[in-house]
């Protein structure tokens, strides 16, 4: 099963980026600028670290609506939007 879009750590935080992945990777060649869900253009990163970045916030929120998942509730409070 594949989702509309493929989780890439860049900048920091984890985002998630509908943008193609070069074939045959299954997720993004680090060094590279992606446009992110959460609407920022991000240059990704690689390796074990940068896996543990926290997730983008803006991007954890559109990637649930898109799978129909509910909200985290593990998140800050900041929900009121
Ligand atoms: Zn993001």
């Amino acid at each position: 099963m594949s989702h509309p879009f493929t989780w890439v750590p860049a900048e920091e935080q984890r985002h998630a980026s509908r943008d193609p992945v070069p074939p045959p990777a299954l997720e993004f060649p680090p060094e590279l600028t992606v446009s992110a869900l959460c609407g920022r253009e991000v240059f990704t990163a690689t390796g074990d670290i940068p896996w543990l970045w926290p997730t983008c916030p803006d991007c954890d929120r559109t990637t649930r609506e898109l799978v129909g998942a509910p909200p985290r509730h593990d998140a800050d409070e900041g929900d009121a939007r």
